[in-house]
């Protein structure tokens, strides 16, 4: 039997809990659809930076189960089951999954995204046997060992420091001719005695039987390959936004990410995005929380008034 509900929030990362909990907060009856344990991406990364009011950082493991408690505690139902569909249906949207179908009034997409391959040969093939995307979970098992990571950004530096403290050696395979992001983080990169950045070059192979062995690794200035020894590859080359879910329904930016208006409304009526899943978001956790009540809120005067401006 069709549920009727105020809102539906798809995806359980920061920005979809967030959203859940500031509607709980604002008598909103919501369900949240989570795919996975809450927590999204930041369940992954062991230090977050940038959070306010968490000077050393906080652990995504330790931030997101109390962010859940908070949202349930205000009386969001949380289903342990992706969304596998959104469609119009009378003046709201018929959200469907394994739990059953939720007409909603109005929907908060919060999807995020997920790590674009590198699709060079060997990298699916060798998937939890050295190729990884997180530090913090295979790091303490390369004590002593070498690992590559692909990227020059925020994410890889970050990641490449987490690995650093665990491996002998980490060379970052960085195609620009500089590494991107903050400031703070490439100053640590480049004082770790253990990290190696080598400049305009990138992996186009992942070798190994069973488990990586070597990552051969091309100078896009000479064109010439190396095979660098090592027993992991941690890749954070971009990022490709979960939008098949509303695919059809919202007008996507530039990035093929959804677009949004400033409080977070897409140009379907009631339909809001938030977190990484929206065009321009800061791939942050504070800019996830942020979109995430600026949403809430938009929904919130939605359901009292019936406006909803064009985006
Ligand atoms: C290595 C690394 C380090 C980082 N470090 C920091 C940092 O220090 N500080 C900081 O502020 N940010 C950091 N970030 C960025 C931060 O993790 C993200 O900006 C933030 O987690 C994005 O949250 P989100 O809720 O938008 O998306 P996500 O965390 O991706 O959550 C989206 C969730 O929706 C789910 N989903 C997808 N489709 C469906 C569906 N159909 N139905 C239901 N659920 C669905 C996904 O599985 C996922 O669980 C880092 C990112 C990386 C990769």
């Amino acid at each position: 039997m069709t549920q009727q509900i105020d809102v539906a929030v798809i995806g359980a990362g920061i920005a979809g809990l967030s959203a859940a909990l500031t509607l709980g907060r604002l008598g909103r009856s919501v369900v949240l659809l989570s795919d996975g344990v809450p927590g999204g991406e930041l369940l992954k990364i062991e230090r977050i930076d940038g959070v306010p009011g968490h000077a050393e950082g906080v652990a995504g493991y330790d931030l997101c189960p109390t962010v859940q408690e908070q949202a349930e505690a205000l009386g969001v139902r949380l289903l342990d089951v992706p969304a596998s569909a959104v469609a119009a249906q009378d003046d709201g949207w018929l959200v469907s999954s394994d739990a059953g179908d939720h007409l909603a009034r109005a929907v908060v997409v919060a999807t995020g995204t997920v790590m674009a391959r590198l699709g060079v040969p060997g990298e699916e093939r060798l998937e939890g046997k050295g190729v990884s995307d997180c530090a913090s979970c295979d790091g303490p098992l390369l004590r002593g060992k070498t690992a590559v990571v692909a990227g020059g950004g925020d994410s890889a530096m970050q990641e490449a420091l987490v690995l650093a403290d665990h491996a002998a050696k980490v060379f970052m395979l960085v195609r620009d001719d500089q590494l991107h992001g903050q400031a703070s983080y490439r100053d640590l990169v480049l004082g770790n005695p253990r990290i190696e950045v080598r400049y305009g070059s990138i992996p186009v192979e992942i070798l190994g039987g069973d488990h990586v062995t070597h990552v051969r690794a091309r100078s896009l200035a000479s064109g010439a390959e190396e095979d660098i020894a090592a027993d992991a590859i941690f890749t954070f080359v971009g990022l490709v936004p979960n939008t098949s879910v509303v695919e059809g329904l919202v007008p996507l930016g530039g990035t093929g990410r959804i677009a949004v208006d400033p409080a977070m409304r897409t140009k379907a009526r009631g339909i809001c995005a938030a977190g990484n899943v929206r065009e321009g978001s800061p791939h942050r956790a504070a800019g996830g929380m942020g979109d995430a009540a600026a949403a809430a809120v938009a929904i919130d005067a939605y359901l009292a008034t019936g406006d909803w401006p064009a985006a």
